[in-house]
């Protein structure tokens, strides 16, 4: 993008905190076509759920199987697998081998735990925390960044009460469970979403925020392209905020969470990728929702490609 009097104002949205970022440096490219300052530690690293890919929309059809997904995402340059969490210590060691000798690791673990942490039950919560910690010790072993939790889905009752003391009780919730992941070299990483599945936790910022009160290495936070269209005002301004808190990325098409590219105009991701820069993140973007064939999703990380480098 060509510098001009209206990119520039545009690229200083959020401005001071642009300009405030002692890490970035300036990328004056030989071609000088770009202005955006940002860091060059930052890096697209791709990565898939098992679900991303499937051979056939018929149901009950024959689908690959994992050594055959992990194939074809070598040959797409996937370099992250984030599978679910749910029977995770049982599979430790297909994973180990099945990634043996490839350039795929586990990127994240998404979710898989039962109960949930907000709960007004004690038996609840403590069922969520004895299933994370099962969920951590397998994630540690495999090398993920983290495992993905959500505090509270809408349908969870009965639920805490949205107050200061619940969102303490969280932050020492969390504090523990956090410490428990650096034992074990990994991180929890708690995801905002829309608010028509999950109130509590809604914008990138917010789970930044509780993140920097917690401050402990071992709670991080995650922005799914999905949820920030509706709650976040700026994908940028959204990965900003986030800076050294944002551990993971969940990838969708915008308009119907399905593979991006398959939504047509608005699967823009170009604005969040360039705060991806800026932070200088290095971490992975996962896709979450929706599956294709090798073809669609060849289409599709095609286009987050040339995205991240306009960006
Ligand atoms: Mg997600």
């Amino acid at each position: 993008m060509t510098l001009t009097r209206r990119n520039f104002f545009k690229a200083s949205l959020g401005g001071a905190a642009v300009a405030s970022l002692a890490a970035c440096t300036g990328n004056d490219s030989p071609g000088g076509k770009q202005y955006v300052p940002f860091n060059p530690k930052a890096k697209l690293n791709i990565s898939f759920q098992p679900s991303t890919l499937r051979r056939s929309q018929e149901r009950g059809a024959e689908d690959w199987s994992l050594n055959e997904k992990l194939d074809i995402m070598e040959r797409l340059g996937v370099t992250g697998l984030e599978p679910g969490g749910s029977g995770l210590a049982n599979r430790v060691n297909e994973y180990k081998q099945a990634l043996s000798g490839r350039n795929i690791k586990i990127s994240a673990i998404c979710a898989g735990f039962r109960g949930f942490m907000l709960a007004e039950d004690e038996e609840v919560r403590n069922l969520c925390r004895d299933t994370m910690r099962e969920i951590i010790v397998a994630a540690g072993a495999l090398g993920s960044t983290g495992v993905i939790i959500v505090p509270a889905f809408n349908h969870q009752k009965p639920v805490m009460p949205h107050t200061q003391a619940t969102r303490d009780f969280l932050c020492q919730w969390f504090d523990e469970l956090g410490k428990f992941a650096v034992e074990n070299g990994t991180t929890v990483i708690l995801e905002p979403l829309r608010r028509n599945e999950a109130f509590y936790l809604r914008q990138v910022s917010d789970a930044a925020n509780l993140c920097r009160d917690i401050n402990n290495p071992g709670v991080t936070c995650m922005g799914d392209f999905w949820h920030m269209t509706q709650e976040d005002v700026s994908d940028m301004g959204a990965f900003l905020s986030a800076g050294k808190y944002l551990q993971h990325v969940h990838i969708a098409s915008r308009a119907r969470r399905r593979i991006p590219s398959t939504d047509g105009e608005v699967d823009n991701y170009v604005d969040g990728f360039r705060g991806l820069k800026i932070i200088g993140y290095d971490k992975y973007v996962s896709y979450e929702g929706g599956n294709g064939d090798e073809a669609l999703l060849k289409t599709s990380v095609d286009l987050l490609r040339k995205q991240w480098d306009e960006a």
